[in-house]
């Protein structure tokens, strides 16, 4: 099965120029591109991913952006629950829930992005993040949901969870949801083909995204 791969540029590049350039520059491969709110109607393509939204449709939300805003732009996808908005944005297990039901039933695919900080028991967290996120949200529905396991300690420093010790972590989400599964944390070229021999359905990139070349390379790699 072909193994996906998602670019999360996060808050980059600095203007829609740059974005354009390397939206060009990676658009012919597969990936599913998470661009900032405000370039995604500049990058009309598929595999638009959006990484964050609202729970609620419209209403009086000042600043906030709706999965039915999104869906109306051509986007397909969302990223809930990154590991960013959880710590940097107080973002609870509940409020993921609520973004989690509200994607879903905007007919967008969420990506749910789950894992440990340092010194944490990556099971232990895991099992406590499924159980909470995923509460309310039918089997079948749930089923919809793309999982990423992003060790919060491997996110932006180069210090990557070794497949090895990863795959563990993914035959435990495997054992409690039917779901893909995608590892992510400072995922480079040299290492995207394990995470992919070891058994995880793709791969969520951020910083190595925003450098097109290596970007191309983790796919060709894999
Ligand atoms: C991410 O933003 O989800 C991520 C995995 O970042 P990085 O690849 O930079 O660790």
């Amino acid at each position: 099965m072909k193994s996906l791969i998602i670019a999360n540029w996060k808050c980059n590049p600095s203007t829609l120029a740059e974005a354009k350039e390397l939206f060009n520059k990676v658009k012919k491969t597969d990936a599913i591109i998470c661009a900032p709110f405000i370039y995604l109607p500049g990058l009309k393509a598929k595999n638009l991913c959006a990484q964050n939204c609202f729970w609620e449709e419209k209403g009086p939300y000042t600043g906030e952006i709706s999965p039915k805003m999104l869906k109306d732009l051509g986007v397909e996808y969302v990223i809930i629950g990154h590991s960013e908005r959880r710590n940097c944005f107080k973002e609870t297990d509940e409020i993921v829930n609520k973004k989690l039901k509200a994607v879903l039933n905007a007919e967008l695919i969420p990506i749910l992005c789950i894992g440990e900080k340092k010194g944490e028991d990556a099971n232990q967290v895991i099992e406590n993040q499924l159980k909470c996120d995923l509460d309310g949200i039918s089997e079948e529905e749930q089923e919809k949901i793309i999982v990423a396991y992003e060790p919060v300690w491997a996110i932006g420093t180069g210090d990557f969870c070794e497949p090895v010790k990863a795959v563990e972590t993914l035959k435990f989400i495997k054992s409690k949801v039917k779901n893909k599964v995608l590892y992510g944390g400072s995922v480079t070229s040299k290492i995207s083909k394990d995470y992919i021999d070891t058994g995880f359905d793709g791969l969520l990139v951020g910083g190595a995204s925003l450098k097109a070349d290596e970007f191309i390379n983790i796919i060709k790699n894999v």
